[in-house]
């Protein structure tokens, strides 16, 4: 809130003039600001769903499992796997987390991964990225049984993605589009600028955005003049890693904008790629970091173990 005063000075009249003037100058902030995507409530409405999915299993002698390989002790992965693995625990499903030593030999991992596919305790398969320099990622994520790939990432996975007919959508962009889904916030006929390209988060953020009937443009590094892209589009999705890469002068007004930039600041504050405090001023809708696309991303991984155990 603006902290203001209206002069004692002022006759009534022009008091009462000025108060209206500032309750619809501040309306009218407030009507401009945009709604807030609150990736961790529709997380929590979403787990507690998935909790009552996990004991119509357990009804069923279905005990739905998650094994999680942490090679090396990289500090932000180990925070990412403790974190999967409680919230398997919370809605009941069993985890296993697998922690080898960084040296473990490529071959070792693709017996470990071997060994799980085989386990019918275990309904996905996750591999912490990155992997040690000398380990094969691609080889590894094409040893996961694609029946367990729960992080979506398997060659036949993104095939399957490509033509329309997914099993394991990608958890990151899963959860960009369930958050849209939630709010009701519409995709066809609308254009949808992706910025970033990856495999894991801008690739297949556009290929779904696309099966929902949206105009998709991708833009990355090499795009000449993003602004003259984004100011068309109604919705933005910005994976890029770089702090205040989206800024207001580059949004539509109305725009719906989802942050999945992760970025930490010198300071040790949490940013996304958006210049949130501004664009939040003219965007319609708009995920803040943290709480936005972030909690949504284990969700989904909750998502894709449960799928997997209900198609025994
Ligand atoms: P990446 O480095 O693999 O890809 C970044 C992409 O951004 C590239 O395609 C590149 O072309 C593009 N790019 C770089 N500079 C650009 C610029 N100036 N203009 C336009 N495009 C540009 O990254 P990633 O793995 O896709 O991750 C992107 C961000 O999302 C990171 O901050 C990452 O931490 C975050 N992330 C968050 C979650 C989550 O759960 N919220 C999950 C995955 C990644």
């Amino acid at each position: 809130m603006v902290p203001c005063t209206i002069r004692p000075s002022l006759k009534l009249s022009e008091r009462v003039r000025v108060k209206d003037a500032l309750i619809f100058s501040l309306s009218t902030k407030v009507a401009m600001a945009a709604k807030i995507i609150d990736g961790k409530h529709v997380s929590q409405v979403l787990r507690e769903e998935m909790k009552k999915r996990t004991q119509n299993l357990l009804q069923k002698n279905i005990h739905p499992g998650l094994a999680v390989i942490l090679v090396g002790e990289d500090p932000a992965s180990q925070v990412y796997v403790r974190n999967k693995a409680k919230a398997c625990e919370d809605i009941g499903v069993h985890s296993r987390v697998i922690r080898l030593a960084g040296d473990t030999s490529e071959a070792d991992l693709l017996e470990q991964i071997e060994s799980l596919n085989q386990d019918p305790s275990i309904h996905g398969i996750l591999v912490q990225l990155p992997l040690p320099a000398h380990i094969d990622s691609g080889k590894v994520l094409e040893t996961i049984s694609p029946s367990k790939d729960v992080d979506g990432f398997h060659r036949e996975s993104v095939g399957a993605l490509v033509t329309g007919h997914a099993v394991f959508y990608p958890c990151t962009p899963h959860g960009v589009i369930k958050l849209l889904e939630f709010y009701k916030l519409p995709v066809e006929g609308l254009h949808a600028v992706v910025i970033g390209r990856s495999n894991i988060v801008g690739k297949p953020v556009a290929l779904m955005l696309l099966e929902r009937g949206a105009t998709v443009t991708i833009c990355t590094s090499r795009t000449k003049d993003l602004k003259s892209f984004t100011r068309q589009a109604d919705i933005v999705v910005v994976a890029v890693g770089k702090p205040h890469l989206l800024t207001t002068d580059m949004v539509k007004s109305g725009a719906v904008v989802v942050d999945v930039g992760i970025n930490r600041l010198d300071s040790g504050k949490l940013v996304g790629d958006v210049d949130y405090e501004n664009v939040s001023e003219v965007a319609g809708s708009i995920t803040p970091v943290p709480g936005g696309v972030g909690p949504m991303t284990i969700t989904m991984l909750l998502e894709n173990t449960l799928k997997a155990a209900e198609a025994l």
